[in-house]
């Protein structure tokens, strides 16, 4: 859980030869100043502890420009949604194809997905798509595992979460990410029946993953898909980023369970990670 920043600012630096934004926040209970790159938005985040001077802040980023460089070098490269730009839906590339005299939303067609309208509408029309197709999918599934178990759904959201690809509470709602949509369907599967599987055991026993085991087959594979791939899925739908370099390679990140953003070692030295 993140600390509630007392104060932010956003500061343009010239590090090392490169124009980069930082956002410099202070938290009361930082004890150190340190940096983090965001993973998911390239956002390079500088916190500083309420004593600290902004002038030791700044010197202190400067100093770090490479460990900047390196970090900002492993970011995977935003997909905008827009015109000509694939995505994958149920595993399976898409292409995005603008339609703007066509009058019928959002629909997929042989590996389009095909959205009318103006243009400065797309990607916002893209994000309400996934969306729903996530709800069109996701709660039956749910509801259906959870009639298996002999258990209840008490409810179920659909949200962008960059931490998690579901979750699920003591009382019963589960909450799943609308990107798992861009998965194949047998990782999908999973992850439903990994939360579901929590309304029976709220841990990560080997009662628990009997249970899962009872829902779907081959979990193992999809969790070394989400490993290997889900870190990727982040990035579509993101607009550009300011800081973001050229050269950037893809990288899977390091997932744990069903967490779904890639793990970066973010800050440094004794480290005190604010997010
Ligand atoms: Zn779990």
């Amino acid at each position: 859980m993140a600390d509630s920043p007392k104060k932010e600012e956003m500061l343009a630096l010239s590090v090392d030869n490169r124009d980069l934004t930082v956002r410099l926040t202070e938290h009361a209970r930082a004890r150190r100043l340190s940096l983090r790159v965001d993973p998911i938005n390239g956002c390079v985040v500088l916190v500083k502890p309420r004593r600290a001077s902004k002038k030791a802040a700044i010197a202190f980023a400067e100093d770090k420009a490479d460990w900047i460089a390196d970090r900002l070098a492993e970011l995977v490269l935003p997909v905008p949604f827009a015109d000509g730009t694939e995505v994958p839906i149920h595993g399976e590339l898409h292409t995005i194809r603008h339609c703007p005299e066509a009058r019928r939303g959002v629909w997929r067609e042989n590996n389009h997905l095909n959205i009318s309208g103006a243009a400065d509408h797309l990607s916002r029309r893209i994000h309400d798509w996934f969306r729903d197709e996530a709800r069109h999918v996701i709660i039956p599934i749910a509801h259906s595992y959870a009639e298996t178990l002999g258990r209840t759904v008490t409810n179920i959201s659909i949200r962008d979460t960059r931490s998690r690809w579901g979750s699920c509470s003591a009382d019963g709602r589960l909450s799943f990410s609308w990107r798992l949509i861009m998965t194949p369907t047998e990782v999908t599967h999973y992850v439903i029946a990994h939360e579901v599987s929590h309304l029976c055991e709220f841990n990560h026993s080997a009662r628990f993953w009997s249970t899962v085991d009872q829902l779907i087959d081959d979990r193992r594979e999809q969790t070394q898909w989400l490993k290997e791939h889900g870190g990727d899925l982040h990035r579509y739908g993101l607009n550009e980023w300011k800081n973001n370099p050229s050269g950037l390679r893809s990288q899977s990140g390091a997932l744990r369970g069903i967490q779904s953003t890639p793990q970066s070692g973010a800050t440094q030295e004794p480290s005190d990670p604010v997010s």
